[in-house]
């Protein structure tokens, strides 16, 4: 908070004209506009070492084409003063970024980039301006077709290849994103947020460049702009910048505004995929319930929905569940828009319920009147948004843009939904004055007005897409004179040779980039100071934390076998969501929220970094809570560790069942982390474990689980009881991260003194080395995994800057840019383990394919002087040093202690990254022909793709 600035002063064409304190983000809000263009800008003058710069404009679709999502895309493909293909892709490759990416919402597009370096926030600040005030699209339509969509006729038969193309058939094959894409079209079928602001693929291959062309200049102006700084940013730097590329544009009077929608009550049904025989429907309800500017609605709205819906016991869903019409249920608002809505969703139903479905949520809501919600129940709610309120995840900056936009973009103050403590006292009162009960029976007394929508399971529907999309492309193409087809073919040419063109040196230089000596060399990590009480071994991390104790505890559960860490693995996901010997769940998370911020449990293990045979497995809980809490939080802990009611068989085969659909969502939705646990697996004994308790082999447990629950509950049940008796003191692991040491030894006292475990087990996978998972989905995942320690190499930090080279410069170009698929990666960590994988791909098999090339590449690229490794160094630093919320650095530090690394390892392996050469790199040319000679390998989607791969073992989910 160093700045003198007063109301009026004027500054690079920019005017002061509101100043605000914002206490909540610790700091003041200055306000200005831009003299000539009426282009607003905020700064949140904080002091905060991040700095964070973000443009946003008003982008209001008037279609399902996913216009403003490709110009999201395409703007960052070069622009006048930086005219190589991808500027974006050169600063991942080269900076020491907090943040760098773009974002396209209903209404908004938002262009956010961050740094703890004020040379390269400067750097960041300046390739964004250009790229979207002055980008290249303007001229060059191949950027569009790149990004947005063509018909490629270069291959055997002619298809739509395009990147948001393929992005958007991957999210729309998720249930939850058809549900919502039909809600907003029930709900506002006259304003902006009927459309699809991402595209339907159907809809995308509509768009032609004239359509794209038309929309970025009717939403890239300045009079339509949002910038947004936050921290400890060079203000007059900044505004000079700004300023040199907002004067050339006049005031423009052409600004998109929002109307707002009546409110209508509609119906709808639409399909989604499944390849399960028995899937059921999904049915939602949804109604529209106050404007952004009411945001003590807004909250309180939040609070009615967790308190009714939040689990299995609370009232509106007991009651939905107990009638035995829906498997599951969720309520939930959607905000960040102009006009939020509720979100009723009901799975595993059927459209011919939905009349009794509405009866038994009105009776709910009746009931839940009658007997009066409890204060304390809501109090406790509000109590944990708070805490989460104050502990927002790193970069807070980034957060604090969006919530500014939550009003800002609709003619209010920025500050509306930044300013927390002031909105959650507003809210604690109207909680005193009954306005909770107030919003239940407005919204739910009579839910005539809710619109409703079927989502109907088809098993079909994948097939059915593919064969309208090849229809539409037939017509076109048999419509097509032949000038125009020669046309198509000269662009797809054309498309090619650019793809295949390197960029001009001279224009590559003209990126701003950081050097080597803009770098601490030293930063500062935390140190870990080791204790043991009775057993215990405490790992204390002193960090500045505002008075929040995060205390993580590590249970060994080495006794397990592979298949028993399977069966256990379900445990973590019914803590909470039953009742102990103590409490009902209702009183559970009551007691939970009031005193506690965040509370998780997990099965995971850790291992030494050069022990690839053994590791320890262990019950992960992990938790936040202020330090007067400390005693209530031990309490807790211990009351779900170990009282939890298992005799509870109803409620045990209610959560699974809800458990097992998740699975099948997660399984579609992010296919690449299920593909990576399952190539990972085969390397070491702690990639086994994470596979048996998170992948197939998890998901596959909870299905059998799920069909044949009175068979196999018995033998659940019995393991979580044996293990239960043996957990205690012996090789315990508990690591607080605070500002000040806590003392745990009255916590500790409550374990009993078991037999010691050993200290570490062994475990191999059992997965087929070459894997398909097929999934109802329209697009695919490939993974390769491998790993040095076949080969007994010892790795060093500079396999991870060949893995960024690979990544950025030939998966980049090859997958993505030339093979359509959303995203394509390598990574290394530093025990050795080596992952490549894509994401949201069209054809894995040619991507599979592709990374045979990449030894070639790595060689190639060594061999020419003229490739220069500073960027890739840089980059492949700032990944060792996150900008992270104290917890996380504190769990950072575990990872280090628990894996036998020190401090100085920590500099080794930086050390290791500044000091890679092109000789250092030449040593991992083997390794990665060994990756796609002899890796491992998992490509999770659908079967017909799996088809088409050799020698894989195709399961099912
Ligand atoms: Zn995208």
């Amino acid at each position: 908070m160093n700045s003198k600035l007063k109301l009026n002063d004027r500054l690079y064409g920019f005017t002061v004209t509101d100043i605000q304190e914002a206490p909540d983000a610790g700091g003041r809000l200055i306000r200005m506009q831009h003299d000539k263009t009426s282009a607003r800008l905020c700064w949140m003058d904080n002091g905060e070492e991040n700095k964070l710069f973000s443009v946003g404009f008003k982008t209001l679709p008037e279609d399902s084409t996913g216009v403003f999502h490709i110009i999201e895309h395409s703007v960052l493909c070069g622009s006048e003063k930086f005219p190589v293909k991808e500027p974006f892709v050169e600063l991942l490759k080269s900076s020491m970024n907090t943040f760098l990416n773009a974002m396209t919402f209903p209404d908004k597009t938002l262009y956010p980039v961050s740094s703890r370096i004020e040379k390269d926030y400067l750097n960041l600040t300046e390739v964004y301006l250009d790229a979207v005030f002055r980008p290249l699209i303007l001229q060059d339509s191949r950027i569009f077709y790149q990004e947005g969509h063509h018909i490629d006729t270069t291959g055997e038969k002619p298809k739509y290849k395009g990147v948001v193309f393929n992005e958007m058939k991957g999210a729309m094959s998720d249930v939850d994103r058809i549900a919502e894409a039909g809600m907003d079209k029930l709900l506002f079928p006259d304003n902006c947020y009927q459309y699809n602001s991402g595209g339907n693929p159907e809809n995308i291959t509509d768009l032609t460049y004239e359509m794209f062309i038309d929309a970025y200049k009717r939403s890239y102006h300045p009079s339509n702009s949002y910038f947004y700084l936050d921290g400890d940013v060079p203000l007059k730097k900044t505004l000079e910048l700004i300023n040199e590329y907002l004067e050339e544009f006049n005031l423009s009077d052409n600004i998109p505004e929002i109307t707002i929608q009546k409110p209508v009550t509609g119906e709808d049904t639409m399909l989604f995929e499944a390849t399960d025989e028995d899937s059921k429907a999904v049915v939602c309800f949804g109604k529209i319930v106050c404007g952004w500017e009411d945001r003590c609605k807004v909250l309180a709205t939040h609070v009615l929905c967790e308190y009714l819906a939040d689990s299995n016991e609370s009232p509106l869903k007991r009651a939905v569940l107990s009638s035995g019409l829906a498997e599951d249920m969720e309520l939930y608002l959607l905000d960040g828009i102009a006009q939020p809505y509720l979100m009723m969703m009901f799975r595993g139903t059927s459209p011919e319920n939905a009349k009794q479905l509405r009866e038994i949520s009105e009776q709910a809501i009746r009931d839940v009147l009658v007997q009066g919600i409890p204060q304390d129940a809501l109090t406790a709610i509000v109590n944990q948004m708070e805490f989460r309120q104050r502990q927002l995840p790193e970069p807070q900056g980034l957060y604090r843009a969006s919530y500014a936009l939550s009003s800002w973009l609709y003619g209010g103050d920025p500050l509306l939904y930044i300013k927390t403590g002031e909105a959650i006292s507003e809210l604690r009162d109207s909680i005193h004055e009954g306005f909770i009960e107030t919003l239940a029976r407005e919204y739910f007394a009579d839910m005539s007005d809710f619109s409703k929508l079927y989502l109907m399971p088809s098993r079909t529907l994948g097939e059915e897409l593919n064969e309208a999309e090849r229809n539409k492309l037939g017509n076109i193409l048999s419509e097509m004179s032949a000038e125009q087809r020669a046309s198509l073919d000269k662009m797809n040419l054309e498309l090619e040779k650019w793809q295949h063109e390197p960029d001009d040196e001279s224009n590559l230089a003209a990126i701003p980039r950081l050097e080597l000596n803009d770098i601490d060399k030293n930063p500062v990590f935390p140190d870990t100071k080791v204790s043991e009480i009775s057993g215990v071994k405490i790992l204390y991390h002193k960090l500045p934390s505002n008075g929040v104790v995060y205390l993580t505890c590590y249970f060994p559960l080495t006794d397990l076998t592979l298949e028993e860490l399977t069966v256990f693995s379900l445990m973590p996901e019914l803590y909470k969501e039953l009742p102990t010997e103590n409490y009902d769940v209702i009183n559970l998370a009551k007691e939970i929220k009031t005193y506690i911020g965040f509370l998780s449990f997990d099965v995971d293990s850790y291992a030494r970094d050069d022990d690839k045979s053994s590791c320890t497995p262990c019950i992960k809980v992990q938790t936040a809570f202020l330090e007067k809490n400390l005693s209530q939080a031990e309490h807790l802990i211990y009351e779900i560790l170990f009282n939890t009611k298992l005799n509870e068989t109803e409620r045990i085969r209610e959560l699974v069942a809800q458990i097992d659909e998740e699975g099948k969502r997660f399984a579609v939705s992010s296919g690449n982390k299920l593909g990576a646990v399952a190539a990972r697996s085969h390397y070491s004994s702690q990639a086994a474990v994470s596979e048996a308790t998170s992948g197939y082999s998890f998901l596959n447990y909870l299905h059998k689980l799920n069909t044949n629950f009175d068979m196999h509950i018995t033998e659940f049940i019995d393991l979580i009881s044996r293990v239960n008796k043996s957990i205690g003191r012996n090789g315990t692991v508990m690591s607080v991260t605070s500002s000040t040491e806590i003392d745990l030894s009255g916590f500790i006292d409550r374990f009993s003194d078991n037999p010691a475990k050993p200290a570490t087990a062994q475990y191999t996978s059992a997965l087929p080395q070459k894997l398909g998972i097929a999934v109802p989905s329209s697009v695919s995942h490939a993974v390769s995994a491998y790993d040095l320690n076949q080969d007994k190499i010892r790795p060093d930090g500079s396999l991870s800057v060949a893995a960024n080279i690979i990544s950025f410069s030939y998966l980049w170009n090859e997958i993505r840019v030339k093979g359509g698929a959303y995203g394509a990666s390598i990574s290394s960590n530093r025990s050795g383990a080596i992952l490549c994988h894509t994401y949201r791909d069209p054809s894995p098999s040619r991507s599979l394919e592709k990374f045979a090339g990449i030894s070639n590449f790595l060689s190639e690229y060594i061999d020419n002087p003229g490739n220069s490794l500073n960027g890739f160094i840089i980059s492949t630093l700032s990944q060792t040093d996150p900008l992270v919320s104290p917890g996380v650095k504190g769990r950072i530090a575990d990872d280090f202690y628990l894996s036998g690394l020190t401090n100085d390892d920590r500099i080794r392996l930086r050390n290791d990254i500044l000091e890679t050469t092109p000789d250092t790199l030449k040593k991992w040319i083997c390794i990665f022909r060994k990756l796609a000679e002899a890796g491992s390998i998992c490509v999770v989607g659908p079967e017909s793709e799996l088809e088409q791969i050799d020698n894989i073992t195709v399961y099912r989910i």
